[in-house]
């Protein structure tokens, strides 16, 4: 790594300054690779409240360069997979994690993306953190990152889940931190075999119930909210757990009493991410070493209040303003500590959202909520009406089907019955799928492997598969797919907009570059046009 620098700074001495300018990472290496992901931050939420950011925001869209169309090309759109796509710059298919949840006919039972039973949790007791990322079958840029300097780099991952954490950290970075409601953050065994000292301290001094105290109100005057989003309570936002009335002001204290795990659902779940964060600069030294750092944060409350209230909730636009300027306070405690410009940063998110069902319906969409009970109920008595040359289901998950049958006819014309159900747009076989010229079966394809169902289908576009309130995500239509994707950092434009389409598995060979290091192991993205 140091034969490189040496080298990259005696090219530069003959690059004309205004060259320099144009070709970012062609100078010396960044301090810190401060590398974000906003769980479920529809591309929109970048631009809809655009006059209201003063904060990180602000900072990432006029000292940086944005990527306005940004797309998933993978379905199911769900978190761990887009996170695998976001740090090994690849699809589904090849980094191995193909759901949160996967059924394995091997195993004939589900696995979770980042379980690891011959590991033990480190800082806490539950089986629930016994997590590695062994299921994913590539590199990360954060592991080629540490393979380029010899272990030299340090590499932190936190995040209130566990799966966007560790996919971040990969397999090679020194640790992947997530959050235990009770205990504060927490490893595994993969990690380290004991919670380091300032972590330690940092749970003792930060546990998550301790940040529920006052009311949570609205960050700006409520007329404010109204003109962005309608009123603050309306038919199908969920309600905090213990709240009777749904609107604001929001009394934590009496609200998180018993229940510390409410800290998800408010803007104190990205505050304790940022404050876990700058511990770790502190603690960890990060960018005052001689090879740069990373710095990987997954916010998830965006995504536990998301699901709960909906994208149109005054809630989630609260959330947003206040991750503004949460995002504004990191960048200026890491201008203060590293200097202004000596760190790149990278914004993205793992999917989008749906609107509500039900609240679009209200607004004379015809479109309809389906619950995924229902939904299993309705396709298994389609299916169980059919002459099947071997009838019975293993599994139902993920909008795949895993049968019994091995016969593609059986396949076909489970498809067939399944594509009489009024909400599925189309179904495919795995022939299909692996087969396909249709753009949505392409995108089952780039999460399909042998662990794959024998029939999938996909509900039409606006429809969804979830409760009554809220929203959720996991489909191939563009609210699920559309994504932030801003780079900033020396030599980056700045104020810079692009409208071509990208996509997210692009983030992590743009790192490469940056960084001068080898694409992760099953990379097929390629670099931004960052210029
Ligand atoms: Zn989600």
């Amino acid at each position: 790594m140091r034969i490189l620098l040496a080298l990259s700074v005696s090219v530069l001495a003959l690059v004309p300054a205004g060259a320099q300018k144009k070709n970012p990472g062609a100078g010396s290496q960044p301090k810190l690779a401060v590398s974000i992901v906003v769980d479920q931050m529809r591309a929109d939420y970048l631009t809809r409240f655009a006059p209201l950011y003063t904060g990180g925001f602000k900072r990432l869209v006029t000292e940086g360069q944005v990527f306005r169309n940004a797309h998933y090309t993978h379905t199911p759109t769900y978190t761990g997979p887009g996170h695998a796509v976001v740090y090994t710059g690849t699809d589904p298919s090849n980094h191995g994690i193909i759901a949160n949840d996967w059924y394995d006919p091997a195993l004939g039972r589900e696995v979770y993306c980042v379980e690891d039973l011959e590991v033990q949790p480190v800082g806490s007791t539950r089986d629930a953190d016994r997590r590695s990322p062994k299921n994913i079958l590539s590199t990360t840029w954060t592991d080629e990152l540490e393979w380029a300097s010899v272990g030299a780099a340090k590499v932190f991952g936190f995040s209130l889940k566990d799966r966007g954490a560790i996919t971040a950290a990969g397999h090679y970075g020194d640790a992947a931190f997530w959050m235990d409601d009770q205990q504060g953050f927490v490893t595994s065994s993969h990690y380290a075999s004991e919670l380091p000292q300032w972590i330690r301290a940092f749970n003792a001094q930060h546990a998550p119930a301790s940040y529920l105290k006052g009311t949570w109100d609205r960050l700006l005057e409520p007329s404010v909210y109204a003109a962005f989003t309608g009123p603050d309570e309306r038919p199908f936002e969920g309600k905090l757990r213990g709240s009777a009335a749904g609107s604001f002001p929001y009394d934590l204290a009496t609200l998180g009493a018993g229940n510390p795990g409410l800290i998800r659902y408010t803007p104190h779940g990205n505050q304790i991410l940022i404050d876990v964060a700058l511990a770790a600069v502190d603690a960890e030294n990060l960018g005052r070493g001689t090879h740069t750092d990373v710095l990987a944060l997954s916010f998830s409350t965006p995504d536990h209040l998301g699901h709960l209230m909906g994208p149109r909730a005054q809630e989630l636009m609260d959330v947003y303003l206040r991750l503004d300027r949460q995002l504004g306070q990191l960048f200026d405690a890491l201008d203060a500590r590293l200097g202004r410009g000596a760190y790149y940063v990278s914004l993205t998110a793992d999917h989008g959202s749906c609107d509500n069902s039900n609240q679009a319906a209200l607004d004379g969409f015809a479109v309809q909520n389906w619950s995924g009970k229902d939904l299993d109920a309705q396709f298994g008595a389609l299916i169980s009406g059919l002459d099947l040359n071997v009838p019975g289901i293993l599994h139902v998950g993920n909008d795949q089907i895993h049968l019994k049958s091995t016969d593609d006819d059986d396949w076909e014309r489970v498809r067939d019955a399944l594509m009489k159900h009024p909400a599925v747009r189309m179904a495919w076989t795995a022939d299909e799928i692996r087969n396909g010229c249709d753009p949505k079966a392409e995108m089952r394809r780039n999460a399909f492997d042998a662990r794959s169902g024998q029939v999938f289908y996909e509900l039409a576009s606006g429809h969804m598969d979830y409760g009554t309130d809220g929203c959720t995500h996991g489909s191939g239509h563009a609210y699920d797919t559309h994504v932030p994707v801003v780079f900033m950092g020396p030599g980056i434009p700045a104020n810079s907009q692009r409208w071509e389409r990208v996509h997210p598995r692009d983030i992590a060979p743009t790192w490469s570059m940056l960084l001068g290091i080898a694409l992760p192991s099953s990379a097929t993205g390629d670099p931004l046009p960052l210029k």
